[in-house]
This record gives C-alpha cells, structure tokens and sequence, in this order.
C-alpha cells in the first residue's frame, strides 16, 4: 500500500505545483504510515525527477513514451490507473491544475476512487475517518468532506503547502510502462501551439504577475505594466474588460472565465476586485493592490494595498525595485 503522487513536468523540470504536491504526498503518507511513490508525466528528466527526494517521495515511475511529453487524457489516464493498480495505491495526489481537473474524474471512474477536488490541508485520518478541507465559493468558504471507500483522490489547490527541500535527498527513478498504444493516443493534439507571453513567462506558471485593468485608462499606457513586470521577471496579466476591448490579448485575462493563476506575488494596477476577477486570483500568496478608490473591493483580498493613482505609484515602484538589483 503506498501514496501514490502524480507529478506534472514541462521542458524537462517538475512544475512548481508538483513539488507542493509531492510534498503533500509525502506528508500524508507519513500521516498513514506508508511511503510516497511518484508517477512522472509530460517531459522530465531523470535528473529533475531523482531531486523528487528533497520533498520526500522515495520512488519516481517514468514511462519515456515519446508521445506522453504533451498532455494526452486518455493517455495519461491509463498511465495514472496502470501505476496505482501496480503500487497498489489507496490515495493518489495530483494538482487542481488543468490536467488534473481533467485526469481527476476520469481516475475517479475508472478506479472507482472518491475524488475531492481544490483540497487546501492535509486530510483529518483519526477515528477512520478521512476527512479532507475544500475551498468552495471562489475560496470565500470551506467545507469538510469526509472520502469513503477503498480508493481515494485528492487534488491539492495551489499554494496550500510550502513545498519543502530536504537537499541531498534523492528518489530512486524506475523506468515504468503502461503499455500504451495507438488507441490510447486518439485525443492526442495534432499540434500544441504556445501563445506570446510577455518575458516568455507563461502566465498560469508565473511566480510573478502584474496585471492591469479598466483604472489603466487604455493601451498606451501598458508600458507602465511591462516596466514594472520586466524589473519583477513576472508575467503580465489583465481584467477581463482590458481583453473584451482588445486593450491586451484574450490570453492574459484572469479570472472565473479566464486563467487562473497562483503566483507569489500578483500586483493589481487599476482592478476593482469583482468577485469574478478574485475567483482567478485568490490563490496567489501575496497581494498587492494599487488603487486610487480607498473603498475598491479588492483592498479586502489584499495583502498590501497602496491607495494611490497608477499613474503616479507605477513609475515609483519600478524605479524603487530597479535599485533593489
Ligand atoms: P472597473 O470595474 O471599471 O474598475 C477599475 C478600477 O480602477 C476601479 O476600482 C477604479 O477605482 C480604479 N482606477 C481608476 N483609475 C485609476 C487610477 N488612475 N489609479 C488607480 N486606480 C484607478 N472580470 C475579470 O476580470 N475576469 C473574469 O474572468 C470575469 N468573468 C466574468 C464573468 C461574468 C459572468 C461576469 C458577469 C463578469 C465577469 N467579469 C470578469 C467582469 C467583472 O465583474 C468586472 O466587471 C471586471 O473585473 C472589472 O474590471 P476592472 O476592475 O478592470 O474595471
């Protein structure tokens, strides 16, 4: 019996988000008294996936398919189940990304698993009860689930645990097969096309954003946005009526209809906080609100709040970060 974590890799490193997930895997497997196995998906190297150890997984299955670098749900489906049938996995741990919301159910159909999505701590297990908190309401509230049966999945929201680094730890990286074929490759895309991103960062990655909105007053001053993002290395971002009038690309609009993002530090420039923008951003670790209406909505999501005109604080800020280097 053991915990079985699924960790999502991308250009050969795991992602920031797995390695909070790997950590919760390892926890909660302590928590049971087992040990934690990881099952790789997308593109990783054994020496990235060896590093697993500092978080405490002991073991790393990886299945070198070519055809499972991009995300494939079928594929990476059968490839989850094969694992957890071999490891004999009672829990399995994934992200609340896009892949997991999207493996998540499929895992829980196929495995017959109570799945708990957007779970924000580890489980309650005394009493023989496992008891999981989940955000609910754009994470306004929280609720207790209690998982039953035999198999249980859990996806962790982003930013519910400090990913932790034991150095010199390292997992043993076995090479795994789930006999995939043809067949399980039918939804596979023909092409994965990266949209533009401001300093290449890919925004639902980003350990940093600055995001603008309607208070910004119109494209030209976007210059303003991107200074202070390119000080930063973060990634840019906007409310959704900057995208509707074609102010900024579809692609950078965050929120409940648009990307969600969990970065450490997410500067709003301009935004008023509508619930539907929060829904996308409530994640983040840290943040920071600039806005020249003392009673903006968002103020109370935030951080730091800065009551002042963007026009005047935006300058401030970048040159003040600059010196900092
Ligand atoms: P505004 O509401 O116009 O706010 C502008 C803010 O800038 C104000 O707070 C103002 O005080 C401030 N400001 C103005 N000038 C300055 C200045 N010079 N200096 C500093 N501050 C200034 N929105 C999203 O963002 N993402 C979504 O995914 C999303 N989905 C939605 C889904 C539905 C079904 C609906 C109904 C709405 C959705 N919305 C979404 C829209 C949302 O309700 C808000 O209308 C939107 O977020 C407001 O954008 P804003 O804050 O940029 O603009």
């Amino acid at each position: 019996m053991s915990v079985l974590v699924v960790v999502e890799c991308d250009k050969g490193e795991v992602k920031k988000s797995s390695l909070e997930v790997a950590t919760y895997g390892a926890q909660l497997a302590a928590q049971l008294g087992t040990s934690a196995t990881a099952i790789a998906v997308g593109e990783a190297t054994d020496a990235s996936l060896a590093k697993l150890g500092e978080q405490g997984i002991t073991k790393v299955l990886y299945d070198k398919e070519p055809r499972l670098k991009d995300f494939v749900n079928n594929a990476y489906t059968k490839l989850i189940a094969t694992a957890a049938q071999q490891e004999d996995a009672k829990v399995i741990v994934l992200a609340n990304s896009n892949i997991g919301a999207a493996v998540g159910s499929r895992l829980s159909i196929r495995l017959q698993a109570a799945l708990a999505t957007n779970v924000v701590e580890l489980p309650k297990t005394d009493g023989g009860q496992f008891t999981v908190k989940r955000g609910a309401f754009s994470g306004k509230a929280f609720s207790d689930v209690v998982l039953n049966g035999d198999r249980k999945i859990i996806a962790v929201k982003k930013n519910s645990i400090e990913a932790q680094h034991e150095a010199g730890k390292t997992a043993e990286v076995v090479a795994f097969s789930a006999q995939l074929g043809d067949a399980d490759f039918a939804d596979a895309p023909k092409q994965v096309v990266m949209q533009d991103q401001a300093g290449g960062i890919l925004l639902p990655e980003a350990e940093r954003v600055v995001s603008g909105g309607r208070g910004m007053k119109g494209p030209e001053n976007w210059g303003l946005i991107e200074d202070l993002a390119k000080a930063l290395g973060a990634a840019t971002a906007c409310s959704k009526p900057v995208s509707d009038v074609d102010w900024r690309p579809h692609h950078e609009h965050v929120g409940q209809t648009g990307i969600t993002v969990s970065p450490n530090l997410y500067i709003a420039c301009g935004i008023s906080g509508a619930i539907q923008h929060l829904a996308g951003v409530n994640s983040s670790k840290v943040i920071v609100v600039i806005n020249k209406d003392p009673e903006a909505p968002f103020f109370k999501a935030a951080d730091y709040g800065i009551v002042g005109d963007v026009f005047d604080v935006l300058p401030k800020l970048t040159a003040a970060v600059k010196e900092l280097d």
